[in-house]
C-alpha cells in the first residue's frame, strides 16, 4: 500500500465516523484475541520494534492492565529517534521494555572480516549481519516463552500477505500471535491519533517502516510502504529472518 500523505501522520488524518467505528471494532477484536492468548499461553511475550503497529499493541496491552514481558532488540545500528522513543516509553509507562543486544564478539568478527557496512555488498552478507544483530538476540529473548506477539500486518509486503493470526513459528519453535494482521494503515494511525499514543518521529518524515538506520530510507509518494527497507534488494528478500514466510 502506498503512503498517502506527506504531512504529520496524525494531523493530516481525517477521523471520519466510519474510520472511528472500524478502529473501535478492531480494537475490541484485538483485545479479545490478546485476552484469549494470555489465557491460552503460560508465558507469552511481546516483541516490539517500536514501529507504529507495535505502539498500538503496546497501548492495547496497557489498557488491558496486563503486565507481560515486552522486549525490543537493540541492533546497535538503530536511529536516534528509535532510542528516544524507547527512553520515553520506559520513563513514562508501567510496562517497561527490556532491551536485548547482539553478542559483541560476533559483531567484532563480522566487522573485522568484512567491514562495518558490508551488508550492502551481498544478500549473504546482509543476512549474516541480520542473523548476528537480530536473529540470535531474538532467540535469546524468546527462550522460555511459549508464544510471542508481533505487530505484523498482511498488507505490509508480499512476504507478509500469507501470514495468519496465530501460527506455529517453526523458525523459533514457538507460537506467533499477530493481533493486527488485518488492520489497514489508516486504522493504525487513527488508533494512534484517538488514543494519543507516542510514536517514532521518523514516521512523520516518510519512514512508514523503520529498522536499522543504514538499511532504512524514506520513501516517495506512491512507493510501497516497505520500499525503504533494504531498498537495494528484490522485494521477495525484504525480511531480516525474524518473520519468514
Ligand atoms: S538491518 Fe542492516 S544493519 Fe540491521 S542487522 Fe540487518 S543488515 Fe545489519
Amino acid at each position: 500500500m502506498a503512503l498517502s500523505s506527506h504531512s504529520k501522520k496524525t494531523e493530516s488524518l481525517l477521523l471520519t465516523d466510519q474510520l472511528k467505528t472500524e478502529v473501535a471494532d478492531k480494537s475490541t477484536q484485538a483485545q479479545n484475541f490478546l485476552s484469549k492468548s494470555f489465557n491460552d499461553y503460560k508465558n507469552i511475550c511481546f516483541a516490539t520494534s517500536m514501529g507504529a503497529e507495535d505502539m498500538v499493541i503496546y497501548d492495547l496491552i496497557n489498557k488491558m492492565n496486563r503486565t507481560i514481558e515486552i522486549f525490543t532488540l537493540d541492533t546497535g545500528r538503530l536511529h536516534a529517534e528509535t532510542y528516544e522513543l524507547i527512553s520515553h516509553v520506559n520513563s513514562n509507562f508501567k510496562n517497561k521494555i527490556k532491551i536485548f543486544f547482539p553478542d559483541a564478539s560476533e559483531i567484532k568478527k563480522y566487522v573485522d572480516n568484512k567491514g562495518i557496512n558490508d551488508f550492502y555488498n551481498s544478500l549473504d552478507s546482509r543476512k549474516e549481519c541480520c542473523r548476528i544483530r537480530k536473529i540470535e538476540p531474538l532467540k535469546k529473548a524468546l527462550k522460555g516463552h511459549d508464544a510471542w506477539i508481533t505487530g505484523l500486518r498482511a498488507e505490509q509486503s508480499i512476504t507478509r500477505s500469507n501470514q495468519k493470526l496465530n501460527v506455529r513459528d517453526s523458525n523459533f519453535e514457538i507460537d506467533k500471535i499477530s493481533p493486527l494482521l488485518n488492520w489497514k494503515e489508516d486504522e493504525i494511525w487513527a488508533y494512534i491519533k484517538i488514543n494519543h499514543v507516542p510514536y517514532n518521529k521518523l514516521h512523520d518524515h516518510f519512514f512508514p517502516s523503520i529498522g536499522c538506520q543504514p538499511c532504512t530510507r524514506a520513501i516517495s509518494l506512491g512507493e510501497d510502504i516497505r520500499a525503504g527497507r533494504w531498498w537495494w534488494e528484490n522485494p521477495e528478500n525484504k525480511e531480516c529472518g525474524l518473520h519468514k514466510k
